[in-house]
């Protein structure tokens, strides 16, 4: 899936407006990061960080909807999965501790094991939370999957994303959810910096199954070592 980066969305929309936004999405995201975590360095203050980035995510996104409407529908429906079977999503690692404390939450026994043969599994094509065309933690899902957006099915079917990624052409839809959401992140990445903490986006699954495998690999990144670092990209295994 696509890698955090502000879009260029200033074509119709007066650019000092557009740069403001951003701006103060960003910066309020740091100072949201700065003050929850420099307050308390814990899981507990990791699951409340996410809550309030996905709250900010989806009102932003609602908010700009009513704003500045897609020009085009978005093809986008409940069980279309095509996107989810891209190269996993590169994500942040306070998403990635929530969604490894929400499979233990939501997930039986068996159903948890499941989950961390195929994490175990990686790398593979696809995203490993993906079951049945369904995400089983659509609520928590990185902001990435929240932006990512389509106007045809068709493309998405036909692979044009996976080709678009290899730089032939890519298709996409609606822009802002993608803007909103890469300011959130930059946001993110300021407030971790600022507290010592690794800032880097992962690949998801081997991250997730790093936090299995390695019992204290949470608290060793709370406590600011580069716990993930090793796997920012494809080829960083
Ligand atoms: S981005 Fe494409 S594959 Fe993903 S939900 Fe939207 S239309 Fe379906
Ligand atoms: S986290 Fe969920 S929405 Fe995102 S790629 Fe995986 S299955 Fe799809």
């Amino acid at each position: 899936m696509m890698a955090a980066g502000t879009p260029d969305l200033t074509a119709d929309t007066t650019p000092d407006l557009v740069t403001e936004m951003f701006g103060r999405l960003t910066s309020s995201m740091a100072a949201l990061t700065n003050r929850i975590l420099g307050a308390d360095r814990s899981v507990e203050a990791v699951l409340l960080l996410n809550e309030r980035m996905i709250d900010i995510a989806d009102l932003a996104m609602a908010e700009m909807g009513k704003v500045t409407p897609s020009p085009r529908p978005i093809a986008c429906q409940t069980g279309c999965s095509h996107c989810c079977r891209l190269p996993e999503p590169l994500t942040d690692v306070p998403t990635v501790i929530g969604l490894s404390y929400g499979l233990m939450a939501s997930l039986d026994i068996d159903h948890y094991r499941r989950v961390h043969a195929r994490l175990a599994n990686a790398p593979r094509p696809g995203c490993p939370l993906l079951e049945a065309d369904r995400c089983i933690l659509h609520a928590a899902r990185p902001l990435v999957c929240r932006a990512f957006n389509a106007y045809d099915i068709g493309n998405c079917a036909r692979g044009l994303f996976i080709d678009g990624a290899r730089g032939t052409g890519i298709e996409l839809g609606d822009l802002w959810p993608m803007g909103i959401c890469a300011a959130l992140q930059d946001g993110l990445a300021q407030g971790l910096k600022a507290l010592g903490l690794d800032a880097h986006q992962v690949r998801l699954a081997p991250a997730l199954h790093r936090i299995v495998q390695q019992r204290d690999a949470v608290s060793r990144w709370l406590a600011g070592e580069p716990v993930f670092a090793d796997l920012i990209s494809q080829q960083g295994e």
